[in-house]
């Protein structure tokens, strides 16, 4: 009989692809009592009600709605975002979360013989999907104030990506930028990754809109951080006709049911609650300016954020300005934080936007914690 120990097992049928992959590492999902959850910028505020609205009464008519399949190009939801948008259907498509329509667009686009450009700083699930598929990845440098400088990515490429507002440091590169790097690289596809576009509060932060004048460039957004349904998995990419229909084509040789039915009423629901939506965002950006000003009154160094989180840095007098031991003073009371260990960022923490309870609670600590 052979072996049976796990290590020996994965030394026998592992396929070698698999046994030299790094996979991306969430934020913890502590269960802590007391819990203050600030660590994966998830909406502090519940989503539309009539998102569970929409669910429960889609279950109401369960021998039809589970029984079957779900709509396999979830074609009414595509529809509503095509709407809000102003974009045709055949521009949009849909994904079990952004990550997932991330992976498909290293897929589709990103397997060339050059290297794909992406921030030094950035999204660390791009490098996972890099190695997952196979595709070089060149880092650019950020400028010392953490801001994309577009003149770096001035050089042959295989496609570009970015978070915008980028993540972890909230920057927003300005569309003009976008434009400019669109022009430049009309031969490769620029991905601009837009999990946090609803926080932004300067005008054309978008670059959805751009869609429609320039053939390579993909916008993904999500209902994770903005509508607050990261546990509904729904994420999209608005682009030309042809990068969508090559999106399609990957999915329908993947898995051709991505959206389930629940998912894809809460989806459609959340969509259609206008006021709910644009209230919460507005709440968010005002927590977000107050939590700002008051973490840059006890000494912060905080970087302009227009997402649901601050990237910022402690003053030395808070426990001598180590930013690993803040993040494991606050866990200890309950309040967890983002720290990431990695070069040029460890003096860092990464705060999400709580609640005004929430926030409170951190600044109160970070008082006591520099006392
Ligand atoms: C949260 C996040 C995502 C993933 O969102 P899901 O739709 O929940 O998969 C993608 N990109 C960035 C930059 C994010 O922060």
């Amino acid at each position: 009989m052979t072996s049976t120990t796990p290590t020996d097992i994965n030394n026998r049928l592992w396929s070698q692809h698999i046994k030299n992959l790094t996979p991306y590492v969430p934020g913890e999902q502590p269960k802590l009592a007391n819990l203050c959850k600030l660590n994966t910028n998830e909406n502090p505020f519940a989503p539309s009600p009539r998102v569970a609205e929409a669910i429960v009464a889609a279950l109401a008519n369960q021998a039809d709605t589970l029984r079957r399949y779900p709509s396999f190009e979830s074609d009414e939801l595509r529809q509503a975002l095509a709407d809000l948008h102003g974009l045709d259907l055949n521009q949009v498509f849909v994904g079990n979360g952004s990550d997932e329509v991330l992976a498909h667009i290293f897929t589709c686009f990103f397997v060339k013989d050059r290297p794909v450009l992406t921030p030094e700083i950035g999204y660390s699930f791009y490098p996972v999907y890099a190695d997952t598929f196979h595709i070089e990845l060149a880092k650019i440098a950020l400028k010392a104030d953490f801001s994309i400088d577009v003149d770096d990515y001035r050089r042959p490429c295989g496609g570009i990506i970015l978070a915008n507002p980028n993540a972890p440091t909230g920057i927003l590169l300005a569309r003009g930028d976008i434009e400019k790097l669109l022009k430049e690289h009309t031969n490769a596809v620029v991905v601009i990754d837009e999990a946090y576009i609803d926080f932004a509060d300067v005008a054309h932060a978008s670059a959805v809109e751009l869609v429609k004048q320039y053939d390579n460039l993909v916008v993904v957004q999500t209902f994770s951080k903005s509508r607050a349904l990261a546990g509904l998995r729904v994420g999209m990419a608005f682009a030309n006709p042809s990068l969508i229909e090559a999106l399609t084509r990957y999915k329908n040789s993947f898995n051709s049911y991505p959206i389930d039915t629940l998912a894809q009423a809460g989806a459609l629901a959340s969509l259609q609650d206008v006021a709910y939506f644009t209230t919460r965002c507005h709440e968010i950006i005002a927590l977000r300016q107050d939590l700002s000003a008051r973490l840059t009154a006890q000494g912060f160094d905080v970087l302009p954020s227009q997402a649901n989180f601050v990237f910022a840095k402690p003053p030395v007098g808070l426990m001598n300005g180590n930013a690993a031991q803040i993040f494991a003073a606050l866990r200890e009371q309950g309040i967890v934080v983002r720290y990431f260990n990695q070069p040029k960022i460890r003096d860092y923490l990464r705060i999400t936007i709580g609640t005004a309870e929430q926030n409170q609670r951190l600044l109160d600590a970070l008082a006591a914690l520099a006392e």
